[in-house]
C-alpha cells in the first residue's frame, strides 16, 4: 500500500531490492514528511511562543496545530491535554519523575509499600523508571501477565501498561485494566508505542489516564513524541523539568508554572518535529487507519501461517498479533540458531529484520532463549516482502541447519 511514497523502499541492500521488515524499532517516512520538514527549515525556521516576529508567529501557529492535530488522532478532549516529548521513553520518564513528586494534601502520593504494576511483557522504557522511582520512594514492582487485569488493592497506586507488546504483537486489554483501576482511584498509563500507527487509539474508550507514544514509529521524524495525560491528572502533577517555557513568573523568592500543557514542556520546543508528526498524521488519516489496520492484519496473518510451515520455526505467543511476529528457529538436533546469525544471513539478502531482547528482557528471559528474530509490518509491506523474507529465511537455515 502506497510503497511509491517511500523512497527509501527503493534503495537496493548488497545489490537486492530492500525488504523492510523492522517497523517496530522505526518506520519509514513518506514523502510529505521529509518535505515538511524541508519547508519549515526553507520557510518558517523561528523560535516559537512569545516572538513578536511573522516567522515566530508562523512556527507558534504550526506547532500549537499539530498538537491540536495530536489530539484529534487520539480522540483527547482538548489540545491542553498533549504535551510534546522526545518520544515514549521520554513520556514515560517524565510521567515516572511527575508520580515521584507527587504530592496529595502534604503526603508523597508514592511511599513505602506502595505498589507500581506493569504487564510481563513491558519495555524496558516503562520498567527502568520505575525501579529508579521505586528505589528512591521503597515502594515495588508488581508485574501481571499479558491479557490478564491485575489484582489490585490499597497498596496499587500507579498500572502502567503496553498496549500491545513489540515482542509479541499481542496486547493487553488496556479498557478491562483501566475499569479495575477505576474502582481504586489510580492512574492507568498505556504505552502506545506499538499501537498508534496500526489502529485505531481513542483514549476515550480506552479509559486510561496517560498515554505516551513516539513520533518515528508512526511515518512522523524521530525526536518528537506525545504524553497525552487527563487535565485533572496534570493539573495536579508537578512539571518534572525546569527552565523556559514551563513557567508563568520567575523570581529569586518563587516562581509560578505555566499552564497546560506547557508545565511540561521545558526549553524550545521540538516544533519542526511537531509539525512534520502532524503531517504523519494527516497521512495515516489521509489513507483511512481502519483500511491500515485491516490490511496490516491479513499481512500479518499471511506472514505467521508462513512461518509456522517452515520446520524449525517456534512462533512466539498464540493470540493475535498486531503488526509484529518473534520468532527463533532450531536445527536438526532440535538446538537454537542463534536470531543474531539468522538476521545478519537474512540482511544479506537484503531483509531488515530485528534480534536481540528489543529492550524487553524480563520478557526474553521468561521465554527461556538470548533472544528472538522480529519482523514488524507497516502499511507499505506487501505479500511480496513475506514472500521474499520466508524464502531468504528459508536459505539461511538450511545454510545455518
Ligand atoms: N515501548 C514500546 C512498546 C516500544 O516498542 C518502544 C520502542 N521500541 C518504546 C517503548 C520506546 O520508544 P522510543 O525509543 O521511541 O522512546
Amino acid at each position: 500500500m502506497n510503497k511509491s511514497d517511500f523512497k527509501i523502499l527503493s534503495e537496493q541492500v548488497y545489490g537486492k531490492r530492500l525488504v523492510y521488515l523492522d517497523n517496530a524499532a522505526t518506520t519509514q517516512k513518506p514523502e510529505v514528511v521529509i518535505q515538511a520538514i524541508e519547508e519549515a527549515y526553507h520557510s518558517w525556521n523561528a523560535n516559537i511562543h512569545r516572538g513578536v516576529h511573522h516567522l515566530s508567529q508562523v512556527a507558534t501557529e504550526k506547532h500549537e496545530q499539530a498538537r491540536q492535530k495530536m489530539a484529534d488522532y487520539i480522540g483527547a478532549t482538548s489540545s491542553k491535554e498533549i504535551v510534546f516529548t522526545k518520544g515514549t521513553t521520554d513520556s514515560l520518564n517524565m510521567l515516572a519523575r511527575c508520580f515521584e513528586n507527587l504530592k496529595i494534601d502534604g503526603q508523597n502520593y508514592l511511599g513505602a509499600g506502595d505498589e507500581i504494576w506493569l504487564s510481563e511483557v513491558e519495555h524496558h522504557s516503562n520498567i527502568v523508571p520505575w525501579q529508579m522511582v521505586c528505589e528512591r520512594r521503597g515502594c515495588k514492582i508488581r508485574v501481571f501477565k499479558l491479557g490478564e487485569v491485575p489484582t489490585l488493592s490499597e497498596q496499587a497506586k500507579v498500572v502502567s501498561v503496553a498496549y500491545v507488546s513489540n515482542v509479541l504483537g499481542e496486547q493487553n486489554d488496556i479498557e478491562k485494566i483501566a475499569r479495575e483501576a477505576k474502582k481504586w482511584n489510580i492512574p492507568v498509563i498505556v504505552d502506545a508505542a506499538q499501537a498508534v500507527a496500526h489502529r485505531t487509539v481513542d483514549v476515550q474508550s480506552l479509559g486510561c489516564d496517560f498515554l505516551a507514544f513516539s513520533g518515528h514509529k508512526m511515518y512522523g521524524p524521530t525526536g518528537i513524541g506525545v504524553l497525552w495525560g487527563k487535565e485533572q491528572w496534570l493539573d495536579i502533577l508537578p512539571p518534572a523539568e525546569g527552565g523556559g517555557e514551563m513557567i508563568e513568573h520567575v523570581s529569586w523568592e518563587k516562581t509560578t508554572y505555566n499552564t497546560l500543557p506547557y508545565k511540561f514542556e521545558a526549553g524550545t520546543p521540538n516544533f519542526v518535529g511537531s509539525y512534520a508528526l502532524g503531517v504523519a498524521a494527516d497521512y495515516i488519516r489521509n489513507i483511512g487507519m481502519e483500511k491500515i489496520a485491516k490490511y496490516e492484519e491479513e499481512l500479518c496473518c499471511y506472514a505467521e501461517q508462513k512461518l509456522r510451515k517452515i520446520e524449525g520455526v517456534k512462533v512466539y505467543g498464540e493470540g493475535l498479533k498486531h503488526g509484529v511476529i518473534s520468532f527463533n528457529a532450531y536445527n536438526a538436533n532440535g538446538k537454537l540458531i542463534h536470531p543474531y546469525d539468522i538476521g545478519t544471513l537474512l540482511d544479506r539478502q537484503g531483509v531488515a529484520v530485528r534480534t536481540g531482547h528489543h529492550c524487553a528482557e524480563p520478557l526474553i528471559d521468561s521465554l527461556g532463549v538470548p533472544g528472538t528474530v522480529r519482523i514488524s509490518f507497516a502499511l507499505y509491506n506487501d505479500q511480496e516482502d513475506i514472500d521474499i523474507a520466508m524464502a531468504a529465511l528459508r536459505r539461511a537455515l538450511t545454510m545455518l541447519g
